[in-house]
């Protein structure tokens, strides 16, 4: 038996406090037609939602076959609502994008049952209110009433003790109305049904009890449970509740949910994993942000070094020695200054009359040193400077210049290397060791270097291709 007990249930807003439920006492037997009538607001769809526990009450309290729902958690409510109860809805609340073999599956997904299982009892379920042959198509492909049929078939497929309705001939005609009325009278013989209408006709003709609400109070209750009743109905009612029955749904089930969910709502889904990602994509930016920059320094760095390489030559001046050099003079301490100009003043008193060597030209050239280039080469030829790991390309060069002509011997014989259009003016003077003719040195023609990596990037072909052999 289904108790309510002085339940009051009131909605605060902003301005005023809207009372839908006052007081309200009432005892459901366990198998009865009931039809609570009343005008809109009258607090018809309050009271149903906390008979289904999809609602709290602000005090009083239900009785659930004798026992008090004072102390349940949120668990024994989920138990309640999935186990016990049946929900019937005026809009139907069908998911659109699902079978209607699936939306009454839906409701036992909860249940833990094997898919084959869920689908005879699913199937079973249509065949009561007569849609067999409907199982496969959308919710949208049915007429209002056969809509509302799935609707009780998804509420009748959990075997529930009590089926609750609000308004569930609301949206429909009066035709498929009474068709839906009947199959919900022939429920109620074996179990509660509470329907909400506000069709006086409907609930003369079919309910086996009308209470009347008004203001959130009942005023007229046509079979009323008497106390003695009452008390009989409780030690009678075969409990077919079992306490700890909860809901559970398998893993793979809740997978499955969850993906078609996904893709029958793509833009939502997208939107969702947009706004999701924006910190993660922040976070790639950046990081890509930085991997270009360090490319590009490292593109920068090669481009330079191919035109710039590391070069060693026969003999080598070391000109920032030289500058360090003068440096240090200039970083000595006072004292040591000191020291040395004494050491300069008596040098020059002894030295009088005699023939001082000035030794700046010695000293500059002391420091121009000789490489023994041929060693470097052989060393480096062994493999066992182990320097390949950081170098792209070792190039040798030999002072030999190659020596080009143009094959069009037409205007006369042209060296195109070293370029002889300066000679020409007179300016080179055709000495090669006079300084105009080094400073006008064009020699263009050099060796490529082994790894074409290193210029291949650096040039842009405008015509022919580059030298193979
Ligand atoms: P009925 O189903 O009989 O038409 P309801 O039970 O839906 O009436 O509502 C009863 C009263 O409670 C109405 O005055 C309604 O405006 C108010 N009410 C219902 N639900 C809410 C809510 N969520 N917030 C505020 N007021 C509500
Ligand atoms: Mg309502």
């Amino acid at each position: 038996m289904l108790q309510l007990k002085h339940i009051r249930k009131a909605y605060t807003m902003a301005s005023f406090t809207q009372v839908a439920l006052d007081d309200v006492s009432v005892s459901f037997r366990d198998s009865e037609f009931a039809a609570i009538l009343g005008p809109s607001g009258s607090g018809k769809t309050t009271m149903l939602n906390i008979l289904g526990g999809l609602d709290h009450a602000d005090s009083g309290d239900i009785v659930i076959n004798g026992v008090s729902t004072k102390d349940y958690g949120d668990k024994d409510w989920d138990a309640y609502r999935n186990h016990r109860i049946g929900f019937i809805f005026q809009s139907y609340n069908l998911i659109p994008h699902q079978s209607v073999l699936s939306n009454v599956e839906l409701a036992l997904t909860l249940a833990g049952l094997s898919v084959a299982e869920r689908r005879d009892r699913a199937l079973d379920a249509l065949a009561r209110v007569g849609l067999s042959e409907h199982a496969d198509k959308r919710p949208n492909q049915l007429s209002g009433g056969q809509m509302q049929r799935v609707a009780i078939a998804r509420a009748l497929v959990n075997d529930p003790d009590i089926v609750l309705a609000d308004e569930p001939t609301g949206a429909l005609d009066t035709d498929t109305g009474i068709q839906v009325m009947d199959l919900l009278a022939e429920i109620a013989r074996d179990r509660l049904v509470v329907m909400v209408t506000h069709n006086p006709e409907l609930a003369e003709e079919y309910a086996t009890r009308i209470i009347r609400l008004r203001d959130g109070r009942i005023v007229d209750d046509t079979n009323p449970i008497a106390q003695d009743e009452a008390e009989g109905v409780t030690s009678l009612a075969p409990d077919r509740s079992d306490a700890t029955r909860h809901a559970s749904m398998s893993f793979l089930t809740a997978l499955a949910l969850s993906f078609n969910n996904l893709m029958t709502k793509k833009g939502r889904t997208f939107m969702t994993a947009f706004a999701g990602s924006i910190g993660i994509i922040g976070i790639a930016a950046i990081l890509a942000l930085a991997n270009g920059v360090n490319n590009y320094i490292a593109s920068v760095e090669e481009e330079t070094l191919s035109q710039y390489p590391l070069q060693i030559l026969s003999s080598g001046f070391d000109m920032t020695s030289l500058l360090a050099r003068n440096v240090e003079q200039e970083e000595k301490s006072e004292e040591e200054k000191k020291q040395e100009q004494e050491a300069r003043q008596k040098y020059l008193e002894e030295s009088k009359n005699k023939v001082r060597v000035s030794r700046l030209l010695t000293t500059m050239f002391s420091r121009i040193g000789t490489n023994d280039l041929a060693s470097l080469k052989t060393y480096l030829d062994s493999g066992e400077a182990g320097i390949d790991n950081d170098v792209r390309a070792i190039e040798y060069s030999y002072n030999v210049e190659p020596q080009v002509f143009l094959s069009d011997t037409s205007n006369g014989v042209k060296q195109v290397n070293p370029d002889t259009t300066f000679k020409a003016f007179g300016l080179g003077a055709g000495s090669s060791n006079s300084l105009m003719s080094m400073a006008y040195s064009s020699d263009v023609f050099f060796r490529l270097p082994k790894d074409e990596n290193l210029y291949i990037n650096q040039y842009e072909m405008v015509a022919g291709h580059w030298p193979e052999n």
